[in-house]
């Protein structure tokens, strides 16, 4: 059993629903038994969307910390602004999307769930 892990660089584009976009750098925890995305933002203005509206069967965590960064969460056809420091709990099975707006600092997501 490991209990440290790198963190390697790899695009949204590697995984469904999602779509690389310029000012956000991604890096997962490589071997980790649970999903972890680290992902440094830094967007002066409304970047490109990363991700489809999309559920699934496992909680996921998001944690946006930084000065100024604002994400743009929909979270159950319901769209809220928030800014950083934040974090939002997304059950499983409920529908949602984000995308950051602008500002500088670090987003991280969590999957609650084992890799087989
Ligand atoms: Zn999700």
């Amino acid at each position: 059993m490991d209990y440290i892990f790198d963190l390697i660089s790899q695009p949204f584009s590697t995984i469904p629903h999602h779509f690389d976009t310029s000012g956000v750098e991604r890096y997962v925890a490589k071997g980790s038994p649970y999903h972890i995305a680290i992902h440094e933002v830094d967007v002066e203005d409304n970047a490109d969307s990363y991700v489809d509206m999309h559920e699934h069967d496992f909680d996921e965590i998001n944690i946006i910390l930084g000065e100024s960064l604002v994400y743009e969460f929909c979270i159950d056809l319901q769209k809220t602004i928030v800014q950083s420091p934040k974090v939002f709990v997304i059950p499983k099975n409920v529908k949602h999307s984000q995308k950051v707006l602008r500002g500088k600092g670090t987003f991280i997501c969590v999957y609650m769930k084992k890799k087989e």
